[in-house]
């Protein structure tokens, strides 16, 4: 089975490749020939994994799928959850974001947060959706190399690691993105059968 996988974020890209097995290939925008921004004008994670699904599914043709992850920060009121990427302003990277966020959090008690993916399926036309999360809590200081995004600030619960300091493997065994990813494959298991 190929199926798109409709993001420009290589990390994500490497991560699921990581989970799925032989029998899915999973294709990037560029082997497809796009190599455009998608579309992400909503407010919510689950609208706009459907819209960039929606965008590439309508106009390349091919069965695909998108995510949208948020951060949520529990006393931050669930901040920058759907905003995440773009949190320090637009032309902020992870960097930016992180110092925001550990500034916000300057003394909050409270730092427990919780990445929340959205994965939309667009496959012969019709629609699914499935959800993983991760909770942790946020730490004041930027620990780790690996991953991406808010990684160097991000321990999940019961580990003393951040997700910047565990491998791919490790990562995949507890993050949202894996929860969410592992929903999908069962699902491709049954929908093949
Ligand atoms: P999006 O799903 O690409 O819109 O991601 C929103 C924001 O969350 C971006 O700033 C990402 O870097 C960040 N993000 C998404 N997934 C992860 C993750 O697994 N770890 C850390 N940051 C992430």
């Amino acid at each position: 089975m190929k199926i798109v996988f409709a993001t420009n974020n290589l990390n994500k890209l490497t991560e699921i490749r990581s989970i799925v097995s032989n029998n899915i290939e999973i294709l990037s925008l560029s082997d497809i020939n796009c190599h455009e921004e998608l579309p992400e004008t909503h407010d919510t994670l689950s609208e706009n994994a459907n819209e960039k699904a929606r965008f590439v599914y309508d106009k390349y043709g091919f069965n695909c799928f998108a995510d949208d992850t948020g951060l949520e920060v529990i006393s931050l009121n669930g901040d920058p959850g759907v905003y995440s990427a773009r949190y320090a302003g637009p032309e902020c990277d992870a960097e930016n974001n992180m110092n925001k966020l550990i500034n916000k959090l300057d003394g909050h008690e409270d730092r427990s947060a919780k990445f929340r993916t959205v994965i939309s399926l667009i496959i012969n036309g019709s629609e699914y959706s499935f959800e993983g999360s991760c909770s942790g809590k946020i730490i004041d200081k930027k620990i780790g190399a690996k991953g991406f995004g808010y990684d160097p600030i991000f321990i999940p619960d019961n580990f003393n690691l951040t997700f910047a300091q565990m491998t791919l493997e490790q990562k995949a065994l507890i993050s949202h993105r894996a929860l969410a990813v592992k929903k999908l494959l069962v699902f491709f298991n049954l929908y093949e059968k």
